[in-house]
């Protein structure tokens, strides 16, 4: 059992209080190691850290971080397999889906070291008669960067890429269920950044995390994580009007129009909707067919969702891994039990025997539109097929929702996807397809899924602040 350091100021330390937290791989309940419990004293040692080292590294070039991303990512490529053993067994992830995740942290941080050699910007010029404008992106000062436990090292990557990149020093702090990879990542970057620059600590979200939010060093949050934990941060942020990236919850609507192609929505579905067992933001989880094509589309559903292999996350023939944890297993079950009294389960709906918090993909079909299953964010394998009455019905369910930041759109007729699009309140719309990133654009949402983006050059201008410099120039 190996016991983990947090790293701060360059250096891997326990937490001064000595306690630590003890981690677990949810496939099969065995205990991996333990990592320290950050406390108030170390989130004041890692913001003292990182705001040392913030003078020098805003001072150097653009050329000079993407540099230290470039390297960081090929030293993370190449260590690319004791990542995915990682990621796998922290996260109950399966072993053969993992090295995706690991390409696109490698791709994202290649991606940012150029962009940030590439920012933009008005012309400068006399806008006033005798007066020459300019603008400059400075960097924001120390971020701290709060990362979930549904996708640890991919989080932690967005975050830290961006930040850097534009001269920002950072405090990461992944989830206390999953830091190991965040910890792997920033000791991997030690080598290639100035003590301080970036800095990892492994508290609790309660005791670290809340600290962290509130911390007068502390420019900027960036976090990842559920609407309410989202709230919680802003509301802490307050006092000293901290500049926030709010990454939070989704509840991914699917628009099945009745001219759509069932079965490409049903194979598409098998992956969009059970990857990392539906604990995904963007999970299409909420599927709004129309009156057509409704009964054909649950069956081929059914069809496709029944042959998901589950099972343990080292088994290479595994699909579709365990829950993170009990309290999340019972969670979900919740909610499918509740919906079961006014919709039916016409697949799975059971926890799977065994020591892993196993539960079986679930299709519920016939939900209404106010119940619970279809407004609330379930974070499990359990997807909602709805029927509407017409296609102004599909599109009028879709935008009824608190959350808004990924969904998808199926349909033949280009007019529609194009006019659809325009009107769905959402930060990603997928046309006949779903679930697909690329670095190069936006992620971020709409209504209480938050605002900022990750990804993309609009991730720059978050971590980055316009300033106007105007000069008498006659
Ligand atoms: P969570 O909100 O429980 O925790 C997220 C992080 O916040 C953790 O590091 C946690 O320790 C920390 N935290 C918790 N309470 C805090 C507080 N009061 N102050 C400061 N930090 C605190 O979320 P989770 O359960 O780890 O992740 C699942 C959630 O994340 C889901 O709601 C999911 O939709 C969301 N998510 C969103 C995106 C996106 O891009 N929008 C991506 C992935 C996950």
């Amino acid at each position: 059992m190996r016991a983990w350091k947090q790293i701060i100021n360059g250096k891997p330390v326990a937490a001064k209080s000595g306690k630590t937290i003890t981690v677990e791989d949810p496939s099969t309940r065995e205990v991996l190691g333990t990592v320290p419990q950050s406390g108030r004293a170390d989130v004041d040692a890692a913001v003292a850290a990182a705001a040392a080292a913030f003078p020098a590294w805003s001072a150097t070039t653009p050329a000079e971080r993407a540099l230290a991303l470039l390297k960081l990512a090929d030293a993370l490529e190449s260590a690319k397999r004791k990542f995915v053993k990682a990621e796998s067994e922290n996260a109950g992830k399966p072993i053969s889906a993992v090295g995706i995740e690991v390409d696109a942290v490698v791709d994202n941080l290649r991606f940012f070291a150029g962009a940030g050699r590439n920012m933009e910007g008005k012309a400068v010029a006399e806008y006033l008669p005798g007066r020459t404008s300019m603008i400059r992106r400075d960097p924001v000062g120390v971020v701290a960067s709060i990362a979930p436990w549904n996708y640890p090292l991919l989080m932690a990557g967005w975050k830290i890429g961006p930040a850097l990149v534009t001269g920002n020093t950072v405090v990461l702090k992944p989830s206390a269920r999953t830091p190991i990879t965040a910890l792997m990542l920033g000791t991997l970057a030690q080598e290639f950044l100035p003590a301080g620059v970036l800095n990892v600590i492994t508290g609790t979200g309660e005791e670290a995390g809340a600290y962290l939010a509130q911390h007068p060093g502390v420019a900027m949050v960036s976090v990842t994580g559920d609407t309410a934990t989202g709230k919680r941060i802003a509301a802490a942020g307050a006092s000293t009007v901290k500049r926030l990236h709010l990454e939070l919850g989704g509840k991914a609507p699917v628009l099945v129009f009745d001219d759509a192609d069932v079965d490409l929505v049903a194979s598409t579905m098998r992956a969009a909707s059970f990857w990392n067992a539906g604990q995904d933001c963007t999970a299409a989880c909420r599927i709004i067919a129309g009156p057509k094509i409704y009964e054909r589309l649950v069956d081929a559903l059914i069809k496709q969702v029944k042959t998901i292999k589950v099972g343990l996350t080292s088994d290479k023939a595994t699909e579709m891994g365990p829950l993170i944890s009990a309290a999340q297993r019972t969670r979900v079950d919740g909610f499918v039990q509740r919906a079961s009294k006014k919709a039916e389960v016409v697949l799975g709906g059971k926890s799977v025997a065994g020591k892993g918090h196993f539960y079986r993909p679930t299709i519920i079909a016939g939900p209404a539109q106010n119940s619970e299953i279809v407004q609330d964010e379930v974070f499990g394998p359990v997807v909602s097929v709805q029927r509407a009455k017409s296609a102004d019905q599909i599109l009028e369910w879709a935008n009824d929702c608190q959350f808004g930041l990924a969904s998808s759109l199926w349909t033949s007729d280009i007019a529609r996807a194009f006019k659809v699009s325009k009107a769905l309140q959402f930060g990603t719309v997928w046309v006949n397809d779903h679930f697909t990133l690329a670095s190069e654009m936006p992620h971020g949402g709409f209504k209480q899924s938050g605002y900022g983006k990750d990804q993309s050059m609009y991730a720059l201008e978050d971590y980055t602040v316009a300033k106007h410099i105007m000069v008498r120039s006659e």
